[in-house]
């Protein structure tokens, strides 16, 4: 079965690899599609596809914003963007302002918990510009201060710990918005992260993020039990929306999620990429005249 990997992060985010690094590792192990979906950063797609050019793999650029769901955190994903379009590259550029914005803020209040990391070794760990909690949590490691990168989230820097600060985000509507008007397809990421309680709830919200203009769901992702991954599936089919799927590899700093097969099992199989093809990209070109995207 050919398979895809739709879920994935370079070293232009808070993934180990880069973009064009990714291309090569996804040919070697046999993918037949991949896209690139870096946190608040579209820079990757270019070389990755590039490079898919060069080595006969199919590269669907993407993109991956946190945003505020009424309160709530959410993670969306965006394929088939125009990578080249100056709303777009506007919108990431803001989204890059709050998380500089939030830094700070961070390391402020590590320091005040006797926690002495700079941001300058921060840089050095992930390597540029862009700073992710990941790369905070491995200078705590490398300090000492904890064992793991997850103690690092449990004791300081994950939601609700300490360390904790929230980066402006945008709506629902707006990041769904974005996405669209480049031309994009809108996916809700590991829906999970919405922390709904029940089917009803998480129904409720898919219904309304629906209206905004939402058109797929992320069904199989590293982190979904089976269960959720058929409840996730039920709200796709009961909602009309797009399946889709991807592993949310980070490479190194996430060792237990490999490329294009998860913790092990997952197997996305690329009829799915095809539905989104030809269901996006239908609506897309009749929409095209109506909406001005
Ligand atoms: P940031 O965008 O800087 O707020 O960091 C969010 C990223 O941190 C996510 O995309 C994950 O890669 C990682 N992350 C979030 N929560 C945890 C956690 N509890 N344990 C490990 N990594 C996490
Ligand atoms: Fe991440
Ligand atoms: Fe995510
Ligand atoms: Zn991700």
């Amino acid at each position: 079965m050919k398979t895809i990997d739709l879920h994935i992060h370079t070293n232009l985010s808070d993934g180990f690899l880069s973009p064009v690094r990714v291309v090569k590792e996804a040919k070697k192990i046999g993918l037949a599609a991949i896209a690139i979906t870096d946190h608040d950063e579209i820079a990757g797609n270019e070389p990755a596809v590039l490079e898919g050019e060069r080595l006969g793999m199919e590269v669907i650029p993407g993109m991956e914003i946190s945003v505020d769901l009424d309160g709530r955190p959410a993670h969306m994903l965006g394929y088939f963007i125009d990578y080249r379009n100056p709303e777009l590259i506007a919108s990431i550029r803001l989204l890059q302002g709050y998380r500089r914005k939030r830094n700070p803020q961070i390391f402020r209040r590590l320091h005040q918990l006797g926690l002495m990391v700079t941001e300058q070794e921060v840089k050095e760990i992930s390597g540029g510009n862009y700073i992710g909690r990941p790369h905070i949590a491995q200078a705590l490691v490398d300090r000492g201060y904890v064992h793991s990168t997850a103690q690092a989230f449990e004791k300081y820097l994950g939601n609700g710990a300490p360390a904790y600060v929230q980066k402006q985000r945008f709506s629902a509507q707006q990041g769904i918005e974005v996405i669209r008007r480049a031309g994009g397809l809108a996916v809700l990421a590991h829906p999970f992260s919405l922390g709904a309680e029940s089917e009803a709830e998480l129904s409720t919200i898919v219904e309304h993020l629906k209206r905004m203009g939402l058109g797929g769901i992320e069904v199989f992702c590293s982190p979904h039990l089976e269960e959720q991954t058929e409840l996730y599936l039920r709200l796709a089919n009961n909602f009309n929306l797009l399946v889709t799927g991807g592993t949310d590899f980070h490479g190194e700093w996430k060792p237990h999620v490999q490329l294009g097969v998860g913790k092990g099992n997952l197997q996305i199989p690329y009829s799915l990429l095809e539905k989104m093809k030809k269901v996006h990209l239908a609506k897309y070109k009749l929409s095209a005249s109506e909406v001005n995207f």
